[in-house]
């Protein structure tokens, strides 16, 4: 991976965008886009008047250059760089390692929706069946 080479003029590595800035670590939530990444980390946000932390989530979109391919539940570092689009002022520019338990949390909440949906299958299927059986009895 590291000898490839990288002809995307955007890469932060290989390309002509400069880096600078600051650098955040964040997990990939989106990364069917070409080229592009959403990319989200949570933050801790202190609120004054209950002297305490709330977690914010910060969601930006990153470039995510042909010798990266960052997918979905990928942790990687991010580096701000001059605007690449009209909404990407980041730049990927390391794996850092898999989110499990982004993953697993996907996992399961893909698993809630085919549940669903098999059992809206049934229940149209069942309905079906009422429907002839009580033509038949006509
Ligand atoms: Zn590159």
């Amino acid at each position: 991976m590291e000898t490839m080479t990288c002809t995307d003029k955007k890469c932060g590595i290989h390309g002509r965008v400069r880096t600078h800035g600051r650098t955040f670590v964040g997990t990939v939530t989106q990364g069917k886009a070409q080229r592009t990444a959403t990319v989200s980390w949570e933050r801790l946000h202190f609120v004054p008047k209950y002297e305490r932390y709330e977690k914010r989530r910060t969601v930006v979109k990153a470039h995510n250059p042909a010798c990266i391919e960052a997918r979905k539940g990928e942790i990687v570092r991010i580096m701000e760089s001059k605007p690449i689009s009209k909404t990407k002022h980041f730049v990927i520019i390391e794996r850092v390692g898999k989110n499990w338990q982004y993953m697993a949390k996907e996992e399961l909440l893909q698993e809630d929706a085919k549940l669903v949906t098999a059992a809206a299958i049934e229940s149209k299927n069942k309905e079906k069946d009422t429907n002839s059986n009580s033509k038949e009895n006509k």
